[in-house]
């Protein structure tokens, strides 16, 4: 058996190497032992039962509390062990442990869980009896400083509890950030700890005290190794010539559909068919090794087991990258995993690198290169799209050319057997055309090298990122609670917030949120806000949104008001929002954002609500918004309310990528989302 719990003992003594303070206690196996134990450690006393089988001891009937005196220390053993027997007839009773009764405190969780991804994890919230319920946990993925315990500390809602709430004093903040750090060095020094939680710790106001420890102990553990990696230089994506493999006429075949999508491709194209001298209007050559000329990339579409001889002859061929169209790999089972290695084998041998295998490939629109197989290839644009499903490629595509919504990169990753996600992110970083990024992600292998990569492209360029499967049901029957309290999606949340990634659930919300951070002056740097309008009521509404959405509507100083003053209407809001009123004109807000403009330094966004009126249509407010954007480095975004009569407007904008949004709510919202993921973002550290 690889995973074993030890003994709360045990747990007892690890955790006290690291400066968590323990009860005393001693460990009986007769009712005699206990009295006789129960009195050197002097009362009261707690006891419970010591069995590996049994997980939660309250449950099984085996914890005594408040015990008082040697005659009921007897009678607690012999009724403890009973109805351990009781609960579970099976259980193995290895004896009972006597402890020293800590006395009441505020009862929190301290756990650790090793994530599949991201390695060891550490989660801290309220504990006791209530933990599943309350659900008041955060968690941190290893290492961590003092700095950042301090701030998960303050993190959970019952926070105040600690602060001190309502005149009771405050607890012993500094001695449980200091047990948060003992017990972060323990799971970090112990790798074949792979699991473990103090339920209840006991805090104080000076000082702390565990009551119950359960430490997983795995000794087949073995921890994620990092590949070696060199990442490719980013011509790799820029071919000259491209030759495809298994290239068809037959429109039912894959061959076909990826050849007629590389038809527009302005450098060189080679069909390669063993049985055709001509496929779609090309001259086909019977292998690739046969092509004349130099080959940059190659796409295979040919079955799996026909796969590693050509690979072998795109080798021969001197190919540096190959994109494996293919699937029956890996995720096909054994024989599949079998021909995946020997397909990379190949390749390392070769010194080619490989997109794929299962996969899409990738299209490079603003170079016209697509060797995918979507209905009709994307326009080029200023979005990346990387993802983990094909489907959605597929899908996404499709309705970006309805949005008017361009790429300048789609990788599908497929299988990742050699290039994943950490390849393409470094290309997309330094790629000229793209100003934003999205992710869509199942699943990592390599969690901690993820983050240290995003987090560096996160700092030059917006990254936002879908990961699917929050819902798994609690992954499987956790035996601690903090397996069952933070599943992997929330932990992944975790590694986004540190690196700088902003999550989202839709892919909608992804397209909102990218075309936002794309825009000018769309990744902003602070919270700080104006609303310009010409509608009272939405002032009101704009004022309400940015409060919920984490935004400052911030006061304007005196010397803006009096610049104001001296060509708007009396009877204008005077404040912020600044409401410019019914009959605002063109030149209204022309003058307005000008004053705002010279003050850039003072806000961080602007956001223009417009209503429909016959005194101003909505491509002329558009166009004003427009220069007011080319005048300041900030973001400006549009919101302009109404029907029909607004898409005028609306089109102007888009035009020149300025944000709008046609629902004020929405406005509010996503730009919030943005700053907040921003400004709680580990690596970049903003206000
Ligand atoms: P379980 O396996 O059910 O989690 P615990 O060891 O946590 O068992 O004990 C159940 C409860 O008994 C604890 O939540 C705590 O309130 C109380 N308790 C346990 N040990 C002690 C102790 N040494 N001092 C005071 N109270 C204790
Ligand atoms: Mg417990």
């Amino acid at each position: 058996m690889a995973k074993r719990m030890l003994s709360e003992a045990e747990g007892y003594d690890l955790l006290r190497e690291y400066g968590v303070p323990t009860p005393g206690f001693e460990i009986v196996t007769s009712a005699d032992a206990a009295a006789k134990a129960a009195s050197a450690i002097g009362f009261p006393v707690v006891m419970k039962i010591i069995s590996p089988q049994i997980v939660h001891k309250s449950d099984a009937g085996g914890v005594v509390v408040g015990i008082s005196g040697a005659a009921e220390a007897k009678k607690a053993f012999t009724q403890i062990v009973e109805s351990a027997i009781e609960y579970n007839p099976e259980a193995e009773i290895k004896g009972v442990i006597i402890e020293e009764m800590a006395k009441p405190g505020l009862e929190l969780i301290l756990g650790g869980k090793t994530d599949p991804a991201f390695g060891k994890v550490i989660t801290f919230g309220m504990g006791g009896t209530l933990v599943e319920l309350m659900k008041d946990v955060t968690l941190r993925i290893l290492p961590i400083s003092r700095e950042e315990i301090r701030t998960m500390v303050r993190e959970i809602n019952a926070y105040p509890l600690i602060a001190g709430y309502r005149g009771m004093k405050p607890r012993d903040e500094d001695a449980l950030i200091e047990i948060i750090a003992g017990v972060a060095t323990f799971f970090e020094e112990n790798p074949q700890v792979t699991e473990f939680d103090i339920n209840p710790m006991r805090l104080y106001e000076s000082g702390a005290c565990a009551v119950d420890a359960r430490v997983i102990v795995d000794d087949e553990y073995e921890p994620i190794v990092r590949k070696e990696r060199t990442f490719v230089p980013p011509e790799y994506f820029t071919p000259r010539s491209v030759a495809v493999i298994g290239a068809s006429s037959d429109p039912q075949k894959m061959g076909y559909a990826v050849l007629h999508n590389l038809l527009h491709f302005p450098g060189q194209i080679y069909p390669v068919n063993n049985k055709r001298t001509e496929v779609q209007g090309l001259k086909a050559y019977p292998t690739v090794t046969s092509i004349p000329n130099p080959v940059d990339l190659a796409v295979i579409t040919v079955p799996a087991v026909h796969v590693p001889r050509v690979m072998q002859e795109c080798g021969e061929k001197k190919i540096p990258l190959v994109v494996v169209i293919t699937a029956g790999f890996k995720e096909a089972g054994e024989e599949g995993k079998v021909l995946e290695e020997r397909m990379l084998d190949i390749a390392r041998h070769y010194n080619i690198r490989i997109v794929g295998p299962n996969c899409l490939g990738l299209i490079i629109p603003p170079r016209g290169l697509d060797t995918t197989y979507v209905h009709e290839s994307p326009e080029a644009g200023s979005i990346a799209f990387i993802s983990q499903s094909g489907a959605i490629i597929n899908t996404v595509v499709d309705w970006s050319l309805k949005q008017e919504i361009g790429f300048s990169a789609v990788f599908s990753v497929g299988n990742q057997s050699d290039l994943d996600f950490l390849d393409y992110l470094r290309f997309v970083e330094q790629d000229k055309s793209t100003k934003a990024i999205i992710l869509y992600i199942e699943q990592l292998t390599n969690g901690r090298e993820f983050m240290e990569v995003v987090s560096e492209v996160a700092k030059k360029k917006p990254v936002v990122a879908i990961k699917s499967g929050s819902s798994q049901k609690g992954q499987k029957a956790a035996s601690s609670h903090t397996g069952s309290l933070s599943g992997s999606y929330e932990v992944y949340m975790e590694a986004f917030r540190e690196a700088g990634v902003i999550p989202v659930r839709a892919l909608r919300g992804a397209f909102e949120v990218a075309e936002l951070c794309a825009s000018p002056g769309g990744y902003p740097k602070g919270r700080r806000a104006i609303v310009i309008t010409n509608a009272g009521g939405f002032a009101v509404l704009s004022s309400d949104y940015a409060e919920m959405y984490g935004l400052d509507l911030i006061d304007l100083p005196p010397e803006i008001l009096a610049e104001l003053n001296e060509f708007l209407p009396d009877y204008w809001s005077h404040a912020n929002p600044l409401d410019l009123l019914g009959d605002a004109s063109e030149k209204r807000f022309q003058q307005v954002f000008d004053v705002l403009a010279r003050h850039s330094d003072l806000w961080d966004m602007a956001f223009v609500v417009g209503f429909p009126n016959l005194v101003l249509d909505s491509e002329r407010l558009a166009r004003q918004i427009i220069n007011f954007s080319g005048k300041t480095e900030n973001l400006v975004v549009g919101s302009l309310l109404g029907g029909e009569c607004m898409d005028a407007g609306k089109k102007v904008l888009k035009e020149h990528q300025i944000p709008n949004f046609d629902d004020l709510e929405q406005t509010f919202k996503v730009v919030g989302r943005v700053v907040w993921q921003r400004c709680r973002a580990k690596s970049i550290g903003l206000p």
